[in-house]
């Protein structure tokens, strides 16, 4: 059980509270950095921003850590209706995304549920798909706009178009792999086009997509309170990049700057039993490259990592809860933490893959990420996140400050606990809690697609070879 720690909590509260310095950093983030993208030149700048705020808050040893990535470059999309009326619709690129221009009739999948793309593989092959971005009801697993993606290339897509279901939130962006063009529209456009093929029966699209796809040099910024002893460590890490499209201010500048926050906060404090490090990940949106640089270069240190928190859009709405990532024998400890912070404070257990906390995950590092279960399911997907409205106004200071207060009084209890109940689980346990989870298949997507494209290597696109060229078919591969 963890110790109480009264006077401590006092003080995190009245320093979280009694501080804007989140919504500070989230402001500066996004308004003097843009999108931070990997490869803009303010991803670089946005770095030394955060480390220097690090510095300035006691923190030690803060440094940029580099790496490369296949990264991407924006240029102009468009779709046109060809056939029965012709009309233009605006779109954008998806990141990734393989460029080149391609007309071929256009097919809606809906909601694009895994059992549609075996039965309908003969309506999908060489069409152009559209598939929203609703979470189908007939799925208990959360299901990512890039499983959509590849299992429609492996239907034999020609064309892909992602469509939001959020009225006027304009068209959705996210990464997919360089294989087959993808865009994202709006919910109006979308439905427009849906429309038109439910009631003529037959639309016939040109897609027309320019980007590049390049290698570019990005970094993470680390930075560590020490403890007592050495060795074991707990991090706190979240992405500091948005997408290019926006500011990224709830995804995932809030992240950011509540990880910056609890290390301001617990500087203050005297050493804890065990170090904590702090991490600010580039690169996350196109393929979690930050987390899986940070676990590839770090091999001793992940191994010695106790418990891994991650912030992907922190500044939500709703409770400030904790989701462990399927470790039931932290539950009579976290029971305790939220007993300490208030009765109302959601703890519930699931994990996905699709933030940094993922390859820490797939090591056996026990990981949980923090928010509100029934506030999700209000939501009913990313909300602004991944629209050019994710902006600094939609931020919540509030959220934020409860956010970093909870996740500090955990980190008390966490570093200085003595008796922590769990240890890096096992690669065979790691990979039933997945299966368990209905995530085996997604996992498996990779080799599938791997498989894939190794058949038909002589035609694909330079960029689609490349990316052939680096996957391994591993766990970590699934944006
Ligand atoms: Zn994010």
């Amino acid at each position: 059980m963890p110790k109480s720690y009264p006077d401590i909590d006092r003080r995190i509260l009245g320093e979280a509270y009694g501080s804007a310095e989140t919504l500070e950093n989230v402001t500066t983030l996004c308004d003097d950095y843009d999108s931070r993208w990997p490869g803009s030149g303010d991803d670089k700048a946005s770095c030394e921003y955060m480390a220097g705020r690090l510095e300035a808050y006691g923190l030690e040893d803060v440094h940029l850590e580099k790496f490369t990535i296949p990264g991407w470059i924006r240029g102009p999309s468009t779709i046109t209706v060809l056939e029965p009326r012709r009309k233009e619709i605006p779109c954008i690129g998806l990141p990734m995304t393989a460029g080149g221009v391609v007309e071929a009739e256009l097919v809606d999948i809906g909601d694009g549920a895994v059992d549609v793309y075996e039965k309908g593989k003969s309506e999908i092959e060489g069409k152009i798909v559209l598939v929203n971005s609703a979470q189908p009801p007939t799925m208990a697993r959360y299901l990512h706009r890039s499983e959509r993606y590849q299992r429609s290339v492996l239907a034999g897509a020609a064309g892909w178009i992602f469509m939001t279901h959020y009225p006027a939130y304009g068209p959705p962006t996210g990464g997919i792999s360089p294989i087959i063009p993808g865009v994202g529209v709006s919910y109006e456009d979308g439905t427009y086009l849906a429309r038109v093929l439910r009631r003529k029966g037959r639309v016939k699209l040109r897609l027309d997509v320019s980007c590049k796809n390049l290698q570019v040099d990005t970094w993470n910024v680390v930075a560590d309170l020490p403890g007592e002893t050495k060795g074991e460590t707990v991090v706190y890490g979240a992405h500091y990049e948005g997408h290019d499209i926006a500011v990224g201010a709830l995804d995932d500048a809030t992240g950011a700057a509540v990880v910056m926050e609890i290390a301001r906060i617990l500087a203050k404090e005297k050493r804890m039993r065990r170090g904590m490090r702090f991490i600010l990940f580039g690169a996350e949106e196109i393929g979690l490259y930050g987390s899986r640089a940070y676990v590839h270069d770090h091999p001793g240190e992940v191994e010695a990592t106790r418990f891994m928190m991650n912030f992907d859009a922190a500044g939500r709405y709703g409770k400030q809860g904790f989701n462990l990532h399927g470790w039931p024998q932290l539950e009579p400890f976290f029971r305790e933490i939220t007993a300490a912070i208030g009765p109302d404070v959601p703890l519930w257990q699931g994990v996905s893959p699709y933030s940094d906390h993922w390859p820490f995950f797939l090591r056996g590092v026990p990981t949980a990420g923090m928010g509100d279960p029934e506030e999700n399911k209000r939501l009913g997907g990313r909300g602004f996140g991944h629209t050019r409205y994710d902006t600094v106004d939609k931020v919540n200071l509030r959220a934020m400050r409860e956010c970093a207060a909870n996740a500090a009084i955990a980190a008390v209890r966490i570093a200085n606990a003595d008796d922590w109940p769990v240890t890096l689980r096992p690669q065979e346990e790691v990979e039933a809690y997945v299966q368990a989870q209905g995530f085996k298949e997604t996992v498996e997507l990779g080799e599938k697609l791997k498989a894939y494209l190794n058949k038909r290597r002589k035609s694909l696109k330079p960029e689609a070879r490349d990316y052939l060229d680096r996957l391994t078919g591993g766990w970590e591969e699934v944006i």
